[in-house]
This record gives C-alpha cells, sequence and structure tokens, in this order.
C-alpha cells in the first residue's frame, strides 16, 4: 500500500519509528496521520457541559462498522459527530482498506478533527471511532483514541468506553514499570498485543481478547479491529451502552442506537452484558468469554438520566419516554402551587414536560439557551462556571416575570451552575422558584468511566436537603425517589446506582480509593 502524504495529516510513520502517540510504526501496515496542527485546538476543550446544567461529565462514544466494497470514513464520520456528546476533547478514526490500517485523530470536537480532505485521505471498507471524555489518563493527544498496537506482521485499533478498576494490576503483571502504561485503554492494548500468538493470523485479535476479557474488571464497552475483523465487546456488567445494527450486508456498532439510524443501519439489538462480536465473513458470531457467575447487568442508571441521547434506544426504551415518566413521578411524589413549569435546557426539558402532564400546570419556557456557544474553555473554577451560565442561557423575562416557577432539571452534581441559574431566574422576576430534580442526590463519585468532582465538591454528599435548597436559594426542593426512577425506567433491577446509594457493584480497589481518598473524592 502506498501512503499519499498529504501536508494537512501531517507525520507518517516509517516501520520502526515512534510515532506521536507513543506506538511504534510496524513493517509496512499502519500509519498514524495527526493533523499537521496536532496539540491543543482552540476553543475546543470543554470542562463543563453543553448546557447549563449541573450533571457528571459524559464518558466516551464508540463506533464501528464494516461493509463490503465501500469506502466508510465519511460514515463513521456520520457516527461519531452522533456521539459527540458523550466525549468532546478528542476524536479518531481507524480505516483498514485490507491492506493497512491509517488511523487519525486528534484533540477537539468531530468537526475540528475531520474534513472533507481528512476523510477522502481514508479509504477502506472497515473503520472504528472513538470521541473521548478523559476520565483515566491526562486530557491530550497521546491518549486520543482509537489507539493502536503493531504485533509482527499485523496489529490493531482499539477504541474504548469506560474505566478499567485493575490497570495497575495488568500493568504489574505484564511487567509494565510504574507510569508506563499512560492510562487503562493503553495497558490494554499493552495486555492485548502481548497474547498475540508468535505467528499471527486472522484470528489472532479475537483469540488474544478470549484470553485477556477475563482478566479486566470494571467497565468497558470495546470496538477493535485488526486487518480483516471488526469485533465489539461489553463488560460482563454492561455499564455502559453498546448496540449492533444492518446496513445492507454489512454491520454496525455504536455506543447510542442513534449513531445507527444516522448512517442508515437498522437496529439489530444491544449487545449482551460479556459479549464479544466478531464479525469477519459472512454472519457475525458471538462468544461470551467470561465465566457465567461475573454475568452481572449493571446498565448505568445515569444513561437514563442524563447521558444517553433522548433519542436513544436502552433496555428497549427511547430514553426521552424515561426521562418524561421521570418528571411524572416527580409531579406526583412532589406537587406544588404554581404557575408554570419550565426544564433546565436541555436535558431538563422532557422532564418538565412530564411534571407538567402529571400536575396540569401550564408548560413554558423561561431560558434560552445560546445554541451557537458550543463547547467553551472553561477552566474548573467556580466563579468561571458560574460566569458560563451567563454566557449559555439567559431568561424569558416576559415568561417568568411575577410566576411561581417548577424549575426542572435532571441532576445537581456539584451545584455551582443550578445556584448561578437561580439568580438568573431571580433577577428575571420570578417569584418563586420551586427546584425538582429528576434523579437522587449524587452523592458519590464514579470509578465506572464517568468523570465526577472530588466528594466535598458533591453539593449532595454531605448536605441535608435542606441546607441544598438554603445553599440554591430557592423556595422548595424535591428529588425523585430512586425506586421512582426505576419505576420510570421500567425495570426494578440490572442497574449502577453507586453515585446514588454508594454500592459499587464491582469492587473498587483499595489503591484506587486510596487515590481518591486523597483527593477526597470519597469518604
Ligand atoms: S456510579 Fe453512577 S455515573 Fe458511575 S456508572 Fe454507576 S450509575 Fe453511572
Amino acid at each position: 500500500m502506498s501512503f499519499a502524504k498529504d501536508p494537512k495529516l501531517g507525520f507518517e510513520g516509517k516501520p520502526g519509528q515512534e510515532s506521536p502517540s507513543g506506538s511504534v510504526q510496524p513493517k509496512s501496515i499502519f500509519k498514524i496521520l495527526p493533523p499537521a496542527n496536532a496539540g491543543w485546538p482552540k476553543n475546543t476543550v470543554s470542562l463543563d457541559r453543553d448546557g447549563p446544567a449541573d450533571s457528571p461529565e459524559e464518558a466516551c462514544g464508540v463506533f464501528g462498522i464494516k461493509l463490503e466494497n465501500a469506502s466508510v470514513s465519511h460514515l463513521t464520520f456520520d457516527g461519531l459527530y452522533a456521539l459527540q456528546h458523550r466525549g468532546q476533547e478528542s476524536a479518531g478514526i481507524a480505516v483498514s482498506d485490507g491492506e493497512g490500517i491509517t488511523v487519525v485523530k486528534n484533540m477537539g470536537l468531530v468537526s475540528n478533527v475531520f474534513d472533507e480532505r481528512t476523510l477522502l485521505a481514508l479509504p477502506g471498507g472497515m473503520a472504528i471511532g472513538h470521541t473521548r471524555y478523559s476520565t483515566t489518563g491526562a486530557s491530550n493527544w497521546k491518549n486520543a483514541q482509537p489507539i493502536f498496537r503493531a504485533v509482527g506482521e499485523t496489529g490493531f485499533a482499539l477504541g474504548h468506553n469506560g474505566n478499567l478498576t485493575n490497570t495497575a494490576e495488568l500493568a504489574e503483571d505484564i511487567g509494565l514499570l510504574p507510569g508506563l502504561a499512560i492510562s487503562d485503554t493503553d495497558a490494554l492494548g499493552e495486555l492485548i498485543s502481548r497474547n498475540f500468538p508468535k505467528e499471527p493470523d486472522s484470528d489472532s485479535l479475537r483469540d488474544a481478547l478470549l484470553k485477556v476479557l477475563p482478566m479486566l474488571k470494571g467497565a468497558f464497552s470495546l470496538v477493535l479491529m485488526d486487518l480483516e475483523n471488526l469485533i465489539a465487546v461489553r463488560d460482563p456488567n454492561g455499564f455502559r451502552p453498546l448496540c449492533m445494527g444492518s446496513l445492507g450486508s454489512g454491520w454496525v456498532f455504536a455506543s447510542e442506537s442513534p449513531a445507527l439510524d444516522v448512517v442508515g443501519a437498522k437496529f439489530v439489538r444491544e449487545l449482551e452484558p460479556g459479549e464479544m462480536v466478531v464479525v469477519s465473513q459472512g454472519e457475525p458470531k458471538s462468544y461470551f468469554p467470561f465465566p457465567a457467575e461475573r454475568i452481572d447487568p449493571k446498565l448505568c442508571i445515569f444513561e437514563f438520566v442524563y447521558f444517553a441521547r433522548p433519542d436513544s434506544r436502552l433496555l428497549g426504551k427511547e430514553v426521552h419516554g424515561t426521562r418524561r415518566r421521570m418528571g411524572q413521578y416527580l409531579a406526583m411524589t412532589a406537587p406544588v402551587e404554581a404557575d408554570m413549569v419550565m426544564g433546565v435546557p436541555d436535558s431538563g426539558v422532557p422532564a418538565a414536560e412530564g411534571y407538567a402532564l402529571e400536575s396540569q400546570i401550564p408548560y413554558g419556557q423561561g431560558l434560552v439557551k445560546n445554541r451557537y456557544i458550543g463547547r467553551t474553555f472553561i477552566t474548573p473554577d467556580q466563579a468561571q462556571r458560574a460566569n458560563g451560565v451567563r454566557r449559555k442561557l439567559n431568561t424569558l423575562t416576559e415568561n417568568i416575570a411575577g410566576k411561581r416557577l417548577v424549575v426542572v432539571d435532571d441532576s445537581i452534581v456539584r451545584g455551582t451552575t443550578t445556584k448561578a441559574m437561580v439568580k438568573l431566574l431571580r433577577e428575571g422576576g420570578a417569584k418563586e422558584i420551586h427546584l425538582r430534580i429528576s434523579s437522587p442526590p449524587y452523592k458519590w463519585s464514579c470509578f465506572y468511566g464517568i468523570d465526577t468532582p472530588s466528594r466535598p465538591d458533591l453539593l449532595a454528599s454531605d448536605r441535608t436537603i435542606e441546607e441544598i435548597r438554603e445553599y440554591l436559594n430557592v423556595d422548595s426542593i424535591a428529588y425523585l425517589d430512586l425506586a421512582d426512577l426505576r419505576k420510570a425506567i421500567g425495570a426494578d433491577n440490572g442497574f449502577c446506582d453507586a453515585c446514588l446509594t454508594g454500592n459499587y457493584p464491582v469492587e473498587v480497589p483499595v489503591r484506587i480509593l486510596s487515590a481518591a481518598a486523597a483527593e477526597n473524592r470519597v469518604g
């Protein structure tokens, strides 16, 4: 395969040369092509979310596609674009044309990293893609995904959504010196490559995974590929979502179903917790590499509350409908006399619709979001977060002045942005503000792939409901009960709710807890 030299694409690895990702270029089949401006792009990294509300930060989005006789880079771009809400720090695509794998990745949004010219330089019928929000490892180019590993004459690319909880043990087991693995995904890539047979063949990636996967603990939805095979894996708890679809005679995997819709794929099903699906020639083949006793479905309940797109289908239900029902249960359990129900844009809106429906209080808009601000670079400083609210939101004063408002949001993590939003509404003339939250108080840090602040920074970690009300300066506040949250979703169990209850379904090793305690993340 000949590699076009594109000045925009920049670095082209030579055999044996260390690439900017820290990987070594193999003899001929791989290349990494970071755009020439690799590094921190302007104005594309967000330490805040795309909206003013006060919720935990997203994890990552993964996408994989294999089609016969087609070029899939544009479809992969579209799939990643539909998953942009899951990670805005970096984006990347690895494409195989059957003879070589090319990886392009960089810091920034999908649309910052890829343009027509970049995509045209990525021919091939199989690809994986990734959008990243860092939960372990620093936010820098080296940690952008997909990562790749060369193994002899072959190799593979890997994209990971989640967080391994036994990275240090895995690294020790394979003799990686402390600090050599720059992230859990990096250590995983190394572990897989070391389990390839001495003389790799077309099944080597599958066989290596069958050996390695049972060693992993924590949360991992993975997409991987070598030259010929596309593989998707979901951990035995199914912490993070992963679904598959069909497109003609080809197959597509994605963190969320809208990424299937956007490429025209037909939703087939969600992967089972503990399932590995291999697409080689013909029909996909399923493997279940984990011991039966480890299969224990624990889908992150916050996928329903906040992370997933409202048009996603999880556990057979459209997420928007579950959020509307959360609002309905909230209206039943926490009624209040008011003139208008409003949602905090955008994620509080479906639950606000439900609250209004159930309470028969008119629904209206009280806040307008600046749709063009995009992701602004905001340092995790409390004062700047508060200013960020003013940048993103403005009040509809004619709608709220003199009114008793029910304000519905999905969650409160720090409380800083909620407090600033309440101040805006009061300045806009709201007579009363009754805050209704469509999930229980967020009290515990997440170790399964969601970035949450230090525990003392979680508003509800050590405050009573009355103290929270006072801090936020609202007339009343109520949270949805966990049992009602489950009822709204329509399933009694099968969820992780550790950040709400402190019941961690997969043991968090002492060394991680100690590190977190040192940062006051648990206690
Ligand atoms: S701790 Fe919370 S945010 Fe993390 S996986 Fe569990 S439910 Fe989701």
